[in-house]
């Protein structure tokens, strides 16, 4: 009774009689417990119901009135599809007068015989309104059923469809006719299996409710997937009556689940595919290869140098980069082979087909002189250069993991041998890369053991005259021989490792100093030290530099650090500040390998140099490429403009000494005077040169 509430006043009666003491006593009745609206004439009656607003929600009404009869006021109500739905409780005269009516059978809902008791009269409008109300409440789930977005079935206790709405009918394509007393199964489109359908069942029949996915298939053959709601309705002994099934089409959520998987799937920066799927794919692809008796090359992408760009210029123009990458390369491949992005700078590019080898030989050469072309992004023109690695499946590995391995080392090699060119995993290189692995243990051990020295490669000025040396670390390893420090500089880097040996470096340089200090001919001699970004950072560093210039007693002006133009743009201020501390107390500051990074001339001007190194890149082919002339003597102009020294290091002929010196170069260094030596070997070579 909830929604068609019987007490309160919105259940409106309306009575209809010409006598006022007749209607009297149907309001004395009635008027606690309804609110009433009285009519003394069949039309006033009908007048009044014209009100849409106030309807009544039954009609008590006397048969015979003059002018228009009970009857005529009845028939006239069913007739009207307004009016049709109200029920009418007839009052007639006597008994006989029932009988008669029950022959004209109009459609009353109930008859009273005057004279009506006050009691009897209650309980039949409170029935009917009852009646009425659930009535109503059939009427609305008719409504609901027919007019549902969701599609409605219900099935017998045999579970044969007994009815379909018209949302059905429509997701599925049949027509009610085609589906009745049909199993239900001949929706199912075959997806689901027979334990999935066991579960549903057991989980109707013991919880009497089932909700869960699953596949149809369309009239025309189509499918599609659907979130069915099934539930149990039972009988007042417990027994199964109906199963009520809704469901609707959830295609288009599963559309942006797709999306969501995409998402999932893809890098969000390149649009590329992400490790997940290249993990999925690779493993169809191997799966495929295998049957096809076909093989795969994985390479391995990696861009050089690209966290000098990302620490230089930042990182929205990395992202670009990488973007314009992605780009290039998705140009460089067919279309069914794939291109992945791993994360930073690596891609990974999987080929298939029977000559793979030379297939991925092509396109690993055809990658690196694409990327090779100049990016322009913003106003910056970027150049960068790819190391590719490539193995082949199954000939190097038949594990995905492996073959990705591989795929790495060989492009760690690429990378080695100068970067911008491609290799193919070889077998020995898995014993190369354990070797790293296992250096990177014995790095940690490698200061105790002291088996760290420092060689000593001359610096001299334009006439010949000794300035002094760069200290360079080598690395004597108990087995190896030898060690250069392009190979464990950068693993020590890695694990901080290089802190220590940094500090190792300057002990040495400093002691170094003060023996040459002590000795008339080599007093005025200057030591470079290379300091790596990550030492140089430390909060301390310049009380660290200080300590050991005082506890050694050196000249501070004696000292000059090396740093690195990809250190510059970290914190530049806390760079600038450490410097000029560093600068105050005598230490001077030489930029090593200027020219091979993005640094901007803004921030040069503000850093204490006394001067640029001039990288050996430069020098290598002065011989031959004007270009490099040409910058070797900007760089060398720019100097002197900035009141800098300008050393050339890497100096290996005499033709590269002529170019530079011819171009106003002052200083230095190279295997054309000496290689990096032995402190005993460097003073011998000293005390030559003075001769
Ligand atoms: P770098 O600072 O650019 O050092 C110059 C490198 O060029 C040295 O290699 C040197 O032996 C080499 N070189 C000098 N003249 C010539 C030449 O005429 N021709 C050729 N082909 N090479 C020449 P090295 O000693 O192997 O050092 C490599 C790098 O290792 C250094 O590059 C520096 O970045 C790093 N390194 C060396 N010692 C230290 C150190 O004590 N601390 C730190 N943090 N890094 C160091
Ligand atoms: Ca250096
Ligand atoms: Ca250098």
């Amino acid at each position: 009774m909830n929604d068609f509430t019987l007490n309160g006043q919105q259940n409106l009666i309306l009575l209809v009689d010409d006598l006022a003491t007749n209607l009297h006593v149907l309001v004395s009745a009635l008027k606690t417990d309804f609110r009433l609206k009285t009519a003394t004439s069949g039309a006033s009656a009908l007048m009044l119901m014209e009100n849409k607003a106030e309807l009544p929600k039954i009609l008590i009404l006397d048969v015979k009135m003059p002018g228009m009869s009970g009857i005529e006021v009845l028939s006239k109500m069913r007739n009207d599809p307004r009016l049709c739905d109200i029920p009418v409780i007839l009052v007639s005269a006597d008994a006989s007068e029932k009988n008669e009516l029950d022959g004209l059978n109009l459609g009353a809902d109930d008859y009273l015989v005057k004279p009506i008791s006050a009691n009897t009269l209650i309980v039949r409008v409170q029935n009917l309104i009852q009646r009425n109300a659930e009535r109503s409440k059939l009427r609305l789930a008719s409504y609901v059923f027919n007019y549902s977005g969701e599609a409605i079935m219900i099935t017998d206790s045999n579970n044969r469809i007994l009815d379909v709405n018209s949302s059905f009918c429509k997701m599925t394509g049949y027509d009610k006719a085609q589906v009745l007393c049909k199993n239900p199964s001949i929706l199912s489109a075959g997806r689901n299996t027979k334990e999935e359908y066991r579960v549903m069942w057991d989980t109707i029949l013991t919880e009497g409710y089932w909700q869960g996915e699953i596949w149809d298939k369309r009239r025309d053959g189509t499918t599609y997937p659907k979130m069915l709601t099934i539930s149990v309705v039972r009988d007042r002994t417990g027994g199964i009556e109906f199963y009520l099934a809704s469901f609707v089409d959830i295609s288009r959520y599963k559309d942006a689940e797709k999306r969501i998987k995409h998402l999932a799937h893809h890098d969000s920066l390149t649009e590329l595919p992400n490790r997940l799927h290249l993990q999925v794919f690779l493993e169809q692809t191997m799966y495929i290869a295998q049957r096809k008796s076909e093989r795969l090359a994985v390479m391995f992408l990696d861009l050089d140098r690209f966290k000098n760009i990302n620490d230089t210029l930042g990182h929205p123009i990395g992202d670009t980069l990488l973007i314009q990458v992605a780009t290039r390369l998705k140009r460089c491949m067919r279309t069914y082979d794939m291109v992945a992005r791993l994360g930073g700078d690596e891609f990974v590019v999987v080929m298939r087909g029977r000559d793979v080898d030379s297939a991925a030989a092509k396109v690993a050469a055809k990658i690196n002189q694409y990327l090779s072309e100049p990016f322009l992004i913003g106003t910056h023109t970027l150049r960068v250069s790819t190391s590719i690695g490539i193995a082949i499946y199954p000939d190097n590995a038949e594990k995905i993991d492996d073959l990705m391995k591989n795929a790495d080392t060989a492009m760690y090699f690429a990378k080695e041998d100068g970067g911008n060119t491609f290799r193919f995993f070889l077998a020995d290189m898995n014993k190369h890369a354990y070797e790293k692995l296992s250096m990177e243990n014995q790095l940690y051990v490698a200061l105790e053991r002291k088996e760290f020295q420092l060689y000593y490669q001359l610096q001299l000025d334009d006439k010949g005259k000794p300035l002094g040396a760069e200290a360079l670390i080598r690395w004597i390893h108990p087995e190896r021989g030898m060690v250069s420090p392009m190979m464990f500089i950068p693993l020590a880097e890695e694990f901080g490792l290089i802190l220590q040996i940094g500090h190792w470096v300057l002990e040495q340089a400093c002691a170094q100093i003060k023996n040459w200090q002590e000795n008339e001919l080599t007093r005025h001699l200057i030591l470079a030290v290379n300091v790596s970004a990550r030492q140089f950072c430390l909060p301390d560093f310049s009380q660290e530099v200080q300590q050991i210039v005082l506890k050694h007693g050196i000249n501070p002006a004696l000292l000059k650090l090396e740093i690195t133009e990809s250190l510059l743009l970290k914190n530049i201020e806390d760079i600038i500040s450490t410097m000029n501390e560093l600068r105050l107390f005598g230490i001077q500051f030489s930029l090593d390998d200027f020219g091979t990074g993005y640094s901007c001339l803004q921030y040069l001007k503000r850093l204490p140099l006394n001067q640029l190194k001039i990288d050996k890149s430069f020098i290598n082919d002065l011989a031959t490429d004007a270009n490099d002339v040409a910058i070797v003597r900007t760089i060398i102009n720019m100097a002197k403009n900035m009141n800098l020294d300008v050393i050339a290091e890497g100096v290996e002929t005499e033709k590269q000494r002529a170019i530079l010196l011819s171009n106003g170069c002052t200083h230095f260094q190279g295997y054309l005077f000496s290689k990096p030596v032995p402190i005993e070997v460097f003073e011998i070579l000293l005390k030559k040169l003075e001769a």
